[in-house]
C-alpha cells in the first residue's frame, strides 16, 4: 500500500521537536497573536525574500483580505485561471467581485500571458495567477500586462512555498502572495493557517487591521474588519516545519526526477518545467486520455492517487448563477477529464517511488 500523503510522518520524522513546541505555547499563558505568531511572520517573510508576512487564519482569508487590502469590491473584475481550486474564485467573489477567468498554458497548467489582455476590461483591477502544483506562472509578461494597464497583482501561492521564478523565491514578485498552510501543503500546520507576503506596507498594515476586527488599538475599530488570525501552537508548529522546508522540497524534487526518468517511456504526459521555474514539487501530475482506468489500476494494487481538480470552477453549482457556458473553458474541462495526481510527499521512499512507476508501466 503506498499512501497518497502521509500526513504523520513529517511528525513522526520530528518527534520531540513538534512537541516541545506546542508546549512552550501552552506553557506561555498567551493564546492568540502574540510573540510566536510574531516570530513566524519574520521568519516566513525573510523566508519568501519578502519584506512583511502578515499571518490569517487559513489560505481562502489569505485571498479574500489581500483583496480587500487592494480595495476590491463590488463591482470590480479579477483576472483568475479556468484550472483553479475552487477558492481562488470564492476569495473574489467574497469581495462581491466577479472572477474572469482566463485559461492555462497546456504545458504547465498555469495562467497563459497570451490570453489575459484579451480578458481586461475597464472594470479589471487585479491579476491572480496561481502557482498550480508548486510550478510558479510565467509572471514577467503578467507584470508588464499590469503595470501597462495599472492592474495590481495578487499571487495564489497556497502550492508553492519554496519555489523560484527566474532565480527569486516565490514571495514578492507581485503586489502580494497568498500563501495556505492546510496540513497536505508542502509547508502544512496541524490545523488551518494562512498568511500573506508583501513589500507594500500599506497593503501589509491593512491586512494586519482586518484580520483583528478591524482594530489596531484594543478596543478601538477603524473599520469592519474580520477575525482571522493564525493560531499561535500552528505558528509554533510552522517554525518547527519551515527549518525543514528546503530539506523536504529538495526530497520531492528527487522523487519529481525519479518519476520524470522511470515515466519518460510511457503515454502519460508528464510535467515541463520551463528553464526559467524551480518548482516546488507539491503535486506530481500526469495526464491521460483514460485517466479513470489508470487510477482504478492503481487503486487495484493500492498506490493511491487524486485528481486536481476533477470539477472546474464554472462547472461547480457554486458558479451556476455567474451564468458560465459548461464548454466555454474546453483547456480547463480537458484538464479535469484528464489529470491524476501521483503519491508525492518529502518521506516517501525512493522504493514506494519505483512501485509506483511500475504499477503505471504494467
Ligand atoms: C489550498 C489552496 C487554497 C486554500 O487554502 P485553505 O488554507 O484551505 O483555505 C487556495 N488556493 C489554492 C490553489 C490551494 O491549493
Amino acid at each position: 500500500m503506498i499512501p497518497f500523503l502521509d500526513l504523520k510522518a513529517p511528525h513522526v520524522e520530528l518527534g520531540e521537536e513538534i512537541n516541545d513546541a506546542i508546549a512552550r505555547v501552552v506553557n506561555s499563558g498567551w493564546y492568540i497573536l502574540g510573540p510566536e505568531v510574531d516570530a513566524f511572520e519574520t521568519e516566513f517573510a525573510s523566508y519568501c525574500e519578502a519584506s512583511y508576512c502578515v499571518s490569517v487564519a487559513n489560505g481562502l482569508d489569505a485571498l479574500h483580505l489581500a483583496l480587500r487590502a487592494m480595495d476590491v469590491g463590488s463591482g470590480d473584475e479579477v483576472i483568475v485561471p479556468s484550472n483553479t481550486y475552487i477558492a481562488t474564485w470564492l476569495a473574489v467573489s467574497q469581495c462581491g467581485a466577479m472572477p474572469v477567468p482566463v485559461e492555462p498554458v497546456k504545458a504547465t497548467y498555469n495562467l497563459d500571458p497570451d490570453r489575459i489582455e484579451a480578458a481586461i476590461t475597464p472594470r479589471t483591477k487585479v491579476i491572480l495567477p496561481v502557482h498550480l502544483y508548486g510550478q510558479p506562472a510565467d509572471l514577467d509578461p503578467i507584470l508588464a500586462l499590469a503595470r501597462k494597464y495599472g492592474l495590481r497583482v495578487l499571487e495564489d501561492g497556497a502550492q508553492a512555498h519554496g519555489a523560484r521564478y527566474k532565480g527569486q523565491r516565490i514571495g514578492s514578485h507581485g503586489d502580494a502572495v497568498a500563501w495556505s498552510f492546510y496540513p497536505g501543503k508542502n509547508l502544512g500546520a496541524l490545523g488551518d493557517g494562512g498568511a500573506v507576503t508583501t513589500n507594500d506596507p500599506k497593503v501589509a498594515d491593512r491586512i494586519r487591521v482586518l484580520r483583528n476586527y478591524g482594530s489596531r488599538v484594543k478596543y478601538v475599530n477603524e473599520v469592519q474588519g474580520y477575525n482571522s488570525r493564525l493560531d499561535p501552537i500552528q505558528a509554533a508548529v510552522l517554525r518547527v516545519k519551515l527549518k525543514r522546508l528546503d530539506e523536504w522540497n529538495a526530497r520531492r524534487a528527487a522523487i519529481a526526477r525519479q518519476y520524470l526518468d522511470g515515466l519518460a517511456m510511457t503515454d502519460l504526459l508528464l510535467p515541463e518545467v520551463p528553464a526559467w521555474a524551480q518548482p516546488a514539487w507539491h503535486l506530481f501530475v500526469v495526464r491521460h486520455a483514460q485517466r479513470d482506468a489508470l487510477q482504478a489500476k492503481l487503486t487495484e494494487v493500492g498506490v493511491g492517487s487524486l485528481i486536481h481538480y476533477p470539477i472546474p470552477p464554472h462547472k461547480q453549482a457554486a458558479y451556476s448563477q455567474a451564468g458560465f457556458a459548461h464548454n466555454a473553458f474546453p483547456l480547463a474541462s480537458l484538464m479535469a477529464s484528464e489529470v491524476l495526481s501521483l503519491p508525492m510527499g518529502p518521506q516517501q521512499s525512493e522504493e514506494q517511488t519505483r512501485a509506483v512507476i511500475e504499477a503505471c508501466l504494467a
